[in-house]
């Protein structure tokens, strides 16, 4: 490996999917069509599609495989037993449900924990996790540390829980009032941070303590177990699989997009640590009503066969090296062009730091919406505001919140874009920095509904 220059792809392509190159013109007009909102455009008319890394990888020619190898059986496939086994060999808990992605199974774990007056503690939550802390009736509260705040200061770990904030606000809402605390990992609001083992070891004891709950929001879990292995002391030498068993030791649960880390375009997961957990029999009723019977969750044979074969090269420790080292690619090359983004760079894409590059728009006027929008008109590149536009109203006031960050997420989809891809969003974003203080206005929205907005709000720009 060290002969090259770049950390090369570990694969060869095998089937190539032809994308269209719009002008600019056409894109201004496709953009204004959708409302100045992302999620609205058709992908036919995006080149580098970078919104998100969640169900957009390449499958192995040996996924393919397991898609013929698929057992259609309604109970008992052949692939839900190899997808167990896979998930009893890599994480060790006592229950698997498999559901048809991660929302589905916060929305059937969540509610046995939360509900009204309750609280949920998490370093950072996720938009669907909130979102289902907040239908369960409860509040979300997060603890990520202080120096995550500040994209700009390099450290290791800016994922991690401020243990001592966390304690705080247990004894602030009292014990009894939380139900549950979610350790996200990587921390994917936070900019794919990831958390330290030390983080894991310590947020546990907190909740063993106070007899809470502990769970971990897994989506991208090996990459979370890459950076352990690459930067905190003592695991240099630990393989990557025993690194996961040993962040998991210290939950008593997870659910997990397979989007993501299990290189899947669907599927899900929720774990039970203890195999005689009451809360097993009340989980599969809830699934069963909402997802399928307990041995599919919603999908189907050929689909639990090619996640039980994703696990375990998303666990690959060349391949993790290739998708670290693609964002790091992207990363040395915002350097060079003075561009701010969370620094270090986490596991699965660039977070730029859209206040910095806009310092004259508000964010009530969604600054990192702003370079989302200028990203697509520059080189049809599609990414995602992670901010204010974001994280949307506060439930009990219905005023719009300041983010912590306002961040343009340029997600990387595994195994999909080469490093000639790459160099043209890096060229893209230092082209809009060039002309950014022309800038001067960012954008009002016109419509919402009322709970996760982004995807559906409809924007317009605000003019002199
Ligand atoms: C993607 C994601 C989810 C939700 O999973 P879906 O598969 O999109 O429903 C939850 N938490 C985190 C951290 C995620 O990245």
């Amino acid at each position: 490996m060290s002969a090259f220059k770049y950390i090369p792809e570990p694969f060869r392509i095998k089937s190539v999917e032809p994308l269209k190159i719009l002008t600019r013109e056409e894109r201004e007009a496709k953009i204004k069509e959708a409302h100045y909102n992302l999620f609205n455009l058709r992908s036919e008319d995006v080149y580098i599609d970078l919104l998100t890394d969640s169900g957009t990888a390449a499958m192995s020619s040996a996924q393919w495989a397991g898609v013929m190898q698929g057992d259609e059986s309604y109970a008992g496939a052949k692939s839900y037993y190899k997808l167990l086994d896979a998930c009893k060999d890599i994480f060790g808990y006592g229950y698997i449900q498999p559901v048809h992605q991660g929302r589905a199974g916060e929305k059937v774990l969540l509610p046995l924990l939360l509900e009204k007056g309750k609280f949920a503690i998490s370093n950072m939550f996720f938009d669907t996790t909130r979102a289902h802390v907040e239908l369960a009736g409860s509040r979300a509260i997060d603890c990520v540390v202080e120096i995550a705040k500040d994209p700009s200061k390099r450290a290791p770990f800016k994922g991690n829980m401020d243990v001592e904030r966390m304690e705080q606000a247990i004894l602030e809402h009292g014990a009894d009032k939380i139900g549950l605390v979610v350790m996200t990992i990587t921390n994917n609001a936070a900019g794919g941070q990831p958390v330290s083992m030390q983080n894991l070891r310590e947020v546990s004891q907190v909740c063993k303590k106070y007899g809470i709950p502990m769970s971990i929001d897994a989506a991208r879990y090996a990459e979370n177990a890459y950076f352990i292995q690459r930067d905190e002391a003592g695991y240099q030498n630990v393989p990557i699989k025993d690194i996961v068993r040993e962040m998991f030791s210290y939950a008593d649960m997870f659910t997990m997009s397979s989007k993501k880390d299990a290189i899947v375009n669907m599927g899900g997961l929720v774990g039970i640590k203890d195999p005689d957990s009451p809360l097993i029999l009340q989980l599969k009723a809830n699934c069963i009503v909402a997802e399928g019977f307990v041995t599919y969750g919603g999908l189907s044979g050929r689909e639990l066969e090619t996640l039980a074969i994703g696990l375990y090269e998303g666990v690959d420790e060349n391949y993790l090296r290739y998708r670290i080292g693609q964002a790091e690619y992207l990363a040395a090359k915002l350097d060079e062009a003075g561009i701010v983004y969370q620094a270090p760079v986490g596991g699965h894409g660039v977070f730029v730091d859209a206040a910095a590059l806009f310092p004259q728009i508000p964010y009530y006027e969604f600054p990192a919406q702003v370079l989302c929008v200028e990203l697509y008109k520059e080189a049809g590149i599609r990414t995602c505001d992670i901010g204010s536009y974001m994280l949307g109203n506060d439930p009990d006031t219905g005023k719009q919140l300041k983010a912590d960050f306002e961040f343009t997420r340029l997600a990387l989809p595994r195994r999909v874009y080469t490093q000639a891809h790459l160099d043209i969003v890096a060229d893209s974003l230092a082209a809009i920095k060039a002309r950014s203080a022309n800038i001067k206005h960012g954008y009002h929205i016109t419509w919402e509904p009322p709970i996760l907005r982004h995807f559906q709000a409809h924007l317009e720009p605000i003019s002199d």
